[in-house]
């Protein structure tokens, strides 16, 4: 799954859980979900900034430590082994999230990326959401 749409379901799952600790791990467990479904990936070169925008976005409206960023940051933190195999640091076969390790443990390709551009944006509204005041 695209970068920023695991993003987007780490801060929706951030807010929904409320606690940061517990969001980055969920935000972790919810890469391998994603990863299952079937979908399309970017390039690395047009990924980049839209996870770029995606973070920034989280972190302006909910701040650094929130639970919605902490949840991003683990839902994304699994494809830092894909960034570096990209970049030739590590090859393929040293990769260890059970989701990256062959073609049978990720989801298959399809050719629209708008379910996830769906998903992605109904997770930010749930994310970015202003809270209730008490
Ligand atoms: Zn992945």
């Amino acid at each position: 799954m695209m970068a920023w749409v695991h993003a987007a379901v780490g801060a929706a799952l951030g807010r929904l859980i409320g606690h940061p600790t517990k969001a980055f791990g969920a935000g972790v467990a919810s890469h391998a979900i994603c990863d299952l479904i079937p979908h399309r990936d970017l390039k690395p070169i047009q990924e980049a900034p839209l996870l770029a925008l995606a973070l920034g976005l989280i972190v302006w409206r909910k701040g650094l430590t929130s639970p919605e960023t902490l949840g991003a940051i683990g839902a994304v933190s699994p494809d830092t082994e894909n960034i570096a195999m990209h970049l030739g640091v590590i090859p393929k076969k040293a990769m260890i999230f059970p989701t990256h390790q062959g073609p049978h443990t990720h989801g298959r390709t399809v050719k629209s990326i708008a379910p996830q551009v769906a998903l992605a944006a109904v997770c930010l509204v749930v994310a970015l959401w202003p809270r209730r005041e008490t």
